[in-house]
């Protein structure tokens, strides 16, 4: 039985893995020279309500991934505006590890490798096929995880933002990305908010050294600085912008808030540089991420994909999804989780066995439904769904499902039946 993932950022990661421990023959194909995709410029971990998902995981025996990046962290149970126990991943050293173990447990990864298009049988995907640099390439499977997120290419950030900012990603070297759901057919949903289709990712990363001695000492020392701006060096509106709702809060507009990532990320979707530059302790700043972080940022949640809840894509026997592809949701943590059943589900489909559908009594079954039904109803596109803030976390906290307290989240998965759920061969 042999599963092919596409596109290697956490969600793949976490999808590969996760099929691969059901017993597949597992190929993960990843269009850049790097896995992660966005997780490369990322680095927060278990703020708030992610505490209890990545717990929940863990209880599920699904928490290898959070177990590598909790190996790999700059700062623990840190707290900043709005957000307590956060832990700060090394963004620099983190992808060789996650590729390391991902081979190591038999993962076949397959790098610069861009899929541009599928075979079809009848609702059934046979292959995908594309291109590795100059070669034609085409990876036959029985199962397909689309996991190829929902940034760029970078006609996207033209049209809906304010251009190519030159992230991560790298398109224009790699080839923007290619949606598997929409080649076989899915009819795909879009983000949208007062008119706007999209949202510019709400973070950037600033070069460390190049700021103020002050600055670098109290994110190496605490992981976070928390800067005060000035009337005139506040840019009003740009937290209505942002994907991440988690951090649209007033604290966010009135203050540089920095975290320490390896690099500075800051969190902000952009700031013009000159401007930036008139902060004290920021004089000689620079962008590391995106490099025209002073005029923008990358646009996502463009093409989502239908899907049920055990992430299995409408309308397409063998194809199932995670991550953002599989909806508003935002985060690694969300990526993680999500991979993980996209994953098990995949094998579980090839196994004859019926689907597994998380239950509601635990925040990352209950999540996956939610942001379903809320994307029904067009107008709720414009909300974007963490376990780490705003709306999703305020449900959380009303149906009694955040909690720190490891023992009880790992009572909780155990009463619902789910102990274990995800160990190798289950
Ligand atoms: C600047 C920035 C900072 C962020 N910071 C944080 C943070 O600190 N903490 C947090 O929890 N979340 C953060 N997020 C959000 C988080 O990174 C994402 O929500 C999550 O990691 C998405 O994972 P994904 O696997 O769904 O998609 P992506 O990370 O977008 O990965 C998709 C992958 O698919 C590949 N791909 C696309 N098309 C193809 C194709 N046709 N063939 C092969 N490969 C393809 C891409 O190259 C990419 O590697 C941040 C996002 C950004 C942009």
């Amino acid at each position: 039985m042999k599963i092919v993932v596409i596109g290697g950022g956490w969600s793949g990661c976490a999808a590969a893995l996760s099929a691969k421990k059901q017993g597949a023959e597992v190929a993960l194909l990843e269009r850049t020279d790097m896995l992660l995709g966005t997780g490369l410029v990322g680095g927060i971990m278990r703020n708030n309500g992610r505490f209890t998902a990545t717990e929940e995981l863990i209880a599920m025996s699904g928490g290898e991934l959070f177990q590598v990046i909790d190996n790999n962290l700059l700062h623990k149970n840190i707290d900043f505006p709005g957000h307590r126990h956060a832990s700060l991943y090394n963004v620099a050293t983190m992808e060789p590890l996650i590729k390391n173990f991902l081979a190591d447990k038999g993962v076949d990864i397959r790098m610069t490798v861009r899929v541009t298009d599928v075979e079809m049988k009848g609702d059934r995907i046979v292959a995908v096929t594309g291109r590795q640099l100059k070669k034609d390439v085409r990876f036959a499977g029985d199962a397909f995880i689309d996991a190829t997120g929902t940034a760029g290419p970078p006609a996207n950030c033209t049209k809906y933002g304010n251009g190519c900012a030159m992230c991560v990603l790298r398109c224009h070297s790699f080839g923007g990305r290619v949606s598997l759901a929409a080649k076989a057919g899915c009819q795909e949903m879009n983000g949208e908010k007062n008119g706007r289709i999209g949202a510019f990712s709400g973070s950037c990363k600033l070069h460390k050294e190049s700021l103020s001695r002050e600055i670098r000492d109290r994110l190496d020392t605490h992981g976070v600085a928390v800067v005060p701006l000035g009337d005139n060096q506040k840019l009003e509106g740009k937290l209505a912008l942002k994907a991440c709702q988690q951090y649209a809060i007033a604290e966010f507009e009135d203050n540089v808030v920095l975290l320490d990532t390896g690099h500075a990320k800051l969190m902000s979707p952009y700031f013009p540089l000159d401007l930036l530059r008139t902060v004290p302790g920021f004089e000689h700043a620079r962008y590391e991420d995106p490099y025209a972080g002073g005029m923008g940022n990358s646009i996502r949640y463009i093409g989502m994909a239908p899907r049920d809840d055990s992430l299995k894509v409408n309308g397409v026997e063998n194809l199932f999804c995670g991550g953002e592809k599989a909806g508003l949701l935002v985060g690694h943590t969300e990526a993680i989780c999500t991979g993980t059943l996209a994953g098990y589900n995949a094998a579980a489909s090839l196994n004859n066995e019926k689907p597994l559908i998380l239950p509601s009594s635990l925040a990352i079954g209950d999540a996956i439904g939610h942001v379903r039904r809320q994307m029904v109803a067009k107008q709720e596109r414009g909300l974007k769904f963490t376990f780490s803030g705003s709306v999703y976390f305020e449900r959380m906290k009303t149906l009694d499902l955040y909690t720190t307290d490891q023992a009880a989240i790992a009572k909780r998965v155990k009463a619902a039946g789910m102990d274990g759920i995800f160990r190798e061969g289950s």
